[in-house]
């Protein structure tokens, strides 16, 4: 499905299907990848780069937009396939290369500790990343995309705003599965975070937002997430800085 003159996501509408995460394509001279789905998804990826035009040395780069499983399990294997360049940000590079485990649902409390003995269930092969980005970096792809780090549901959560589309990728910072909400809390590791995240965005001239989960929102985006941040005002209270 093709969002903008720019960006594809990958399996059309609905994507990578109800719970893998989507994945996009950013077509420029050579291609850059946005997430990557579960793990089993690099031989099904390239072969979706082939029908645009771009063969496996042709994948420049693979962004991640947050450390989990559903974003970021078949990085290794296009990795390995492709040499593209790994970007994701500091905070979550640990737990893309492997220093720290996949760390799973954090809420309710009772819940993450009685299902740790199987975080097995959402580890995947560890990939190294090449580019730790930071917050404002700019990579020169497509003449600039910006990073976001929008942190809350993960620490390391970055969102893609892409200027000349007037479009920015959000990766889980919202969900847009059934209409737009807030991503799985189960897997949120901090609900005020992310609404200060959600509310930063809102500064942005945008016009589309590409979701991991659900298909795209292509006009008004803005208004659509500025309702969505009005009605979470004031619920949640940080109790913690990350
Ligand atoms: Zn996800
Ligand atoms: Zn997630």
């Amino acid at each position: 499905m093709r969002v903008t003159d720019r960006i594809i996501q990958v399996g059309g509408k609905w994507g990578s299907g109800f719970l893998a995460a989507n994945v996009f394509f950013l077509l420029d001279s050579k291609l850059t990848v946005v997430d990557t789905g579960f793990k089993g998804r690099a031989l099904p990826i390239l072969k979706e780069a082939r029908l645009h035009g771009y063969r496996a040395s042709d994948i420049a780069n693979v962004i991640i937009t947050h450390h989990h499983a559903d974003h970021m399990g078949s990085l290794a294997g296009l990795e390995k396939l492709t040499g593209a360049k790994v970007v994701a940000h500091h905070s979550d590079a640990p737990y893309i290369d492997g220093t720290q485990p996949q760390p799973g649902p954090s809420r309710p409390a009772w819940l993450g500790k009685a299902l740790s003995p199987f975080h097995g269930l959402w580890s995947c092969a560890p990939a190294e990343v090449d580019i730790p980005a930071n917050d404002s970096d700019e990579l020169p792809i497509l003449g600039g995309i910006k990073v976001l780090h929008t942190p809350g549901h993960t620490p390391g959560s970055i969102s893609l705003y892409l200027k000349q589309e007037r479009a920015l990728i959000v990766g889980d910072l919202l969900a847009n599965r059934f209409g737009l909400s807030l991503p799985s809390r189960m897997f949120t590791v901090n609900l005020a975070q992310e609404i200060e995240s959600i509310n930063r965005i809102l500064s942005l001239d945008l016009e589309v937002v590409c979701f991991g989960h659900g298909p795209p929102l292509t006009h008004n985006a803005r208004e659509s997430i500025s309702r969505l941040a009005h009605k979470y005002e004031g619920k949640f209270v940080r109790v913690s800085k990350q």
